[in-house]
C-alpha cells in the first residue's frame, strides 16, 4: 500500500519563533495520525522546525533546493545544507516557484534529481493554468510535466518521489478542484507514470492533491482511489483546520 501524505506548505509565512509556537500548537493535535505528517516551512524556520519536532512524527520540509552543491548563486540553499539540517521532505516546481520566480520544467528537473541524490524526498508539483484547462489540454500539460520534470530519474528514485496535482486555478482562490476533477487527474497521473516506468513503479507513487484543500472538503478528496495525500497551503497554518485534514485520513 502506498503511504498517505499530508504536507503543509507555509509558503513566505512565519518568522522562526512563530514557526515554533505554531508547531508546538499542531503537535499533540496529530500525534495519533494514521498518515505521514509534513511541514514544508520557509528556509529559515528550517532549524528551528527540526528542533521542535524531533521526537514526533512530524517530517520537516523545504520549499525549494538547488541543483549545484555549491558555488556563486547567490540567495540559493543547497541540498546539503538542508540534509545537514535534518529536512527529510523539499519541494520541487510549485507554481508559484514557475509564475513568479521563472522556474521551468528543466530546473525543476534538475532540482528534483539533485534532491534525490541528496536523499532528500521531493514533491514535485505539477498542475494546469485556467486557460489551459479551459482549452482542454489539461492532460498534455501534465504528461509533459511530468516527462521533463522526472527525465533521468531512475524507478529506484522514483520511490523516493512525491507527486503533488496541484490545479493552478485552485491554489489560493478557495476554489477547489471537485473531487471528480482532481481523481481524473491523479489518475492521469499514474497512467503518465506507468507509461514512464512500469505498473507496479507507478502503483507505488504517492500522488497528493493540492489547491484549497482543507478541512471541509478533505475527506471526499482522499476518498478517492488515487488521491494519496494533500499539499495544503492556507489550512496548514491554522492547527485545527490541519489536525482535521490529517484525521480525513483515517
Ligand atoms: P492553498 O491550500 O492555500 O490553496 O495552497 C495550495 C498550495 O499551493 C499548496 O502547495
Amino acid at each position: 500500500m502506498r503511504k498517505t501524505i499530508i504536507a503543509g506548505n507555509w509558503k513566505m509565512n512565519k518568522t522562526p519563533s512563530e514557526a515554533k509556537a505554531l508547531l508546538e500548537e499542531i503537535i499533540p493535535l496529530v500525534k495519533d495520525a494514521a498518515c505521514e505528517v509534513v511541514a514544508c516551512v520557509p528556509y529559515v524556520d528550517l532549524a528551528t522546525a527540526v528542533e521542535v519536532t524531533k521526537d514526533t512524527n512530524i517530517k520537516i520540509g523545504a520549499e525549494n533546493c538547488h541543483w549545484a552543491e555549491s558555488g556563486a548563486f547567490t540567495g540559493e540553499i543547497s541540498t546539503g545544507m538542508l540534509k545537514e539540517l535534518g529536512v527529510e521532505y523539499v519541494i520541487i516546481g510549485h507554481s508559484e516557484r514557475r509564475q513568479y520566480f521563472g522556474e521551468t520544467d528543466e530546473t525543476v528537473n534538475k532540482r528534483v534529481k539533485a534532491a534525490l541524490a541528496a536523499g532528500l524526498k521531493p514533491i514535485v508539483c505539477v498542475g494546469e493554468l485556467l486557460w489551459e484547462r479551459e482549452c482542454n489540454i489539461t492532460n498534455e500539460v501534465i504528461a509533459r510535466q511530468l516527462k521533463l520534470d522526472l527525465w533521468g530519474v531512475t524507478e529506484e528514485e522514483l520511490k523516493n518521489v512525491v507527486i503533488a496535482y496541484e490545479p493552478v486555478w485552485a491554489i489560493g482562490t478557495g476554489k477547489t478542484a471537485t473531487a471528480e476533477q482532481a481523481e481524473e487527474v491523479c489518475e492521469l497521473i499514474r497512467m503518465c507514470l506507468k507509461t514512464l516506468y512500469t505498473l507496479e513503479a507507478a502503483t507505488g507513487v504517492t500522488i497528493q492533491y493540492g489547491g484549497s484543500m482543507n478541512d471541509a472538503n478533505a475527506a471526499e478528496l482522499l476518498a478517492k482511489t488515487n488521491v494519496d495525500g494533500g499539499l495544503i497551503g492556507g489550512a496548514s497554518l491554522v492547527p485545527e483546520k490541519f489536525a482535521k485534514i490529517i484525521e480525513a485520513t483515517k
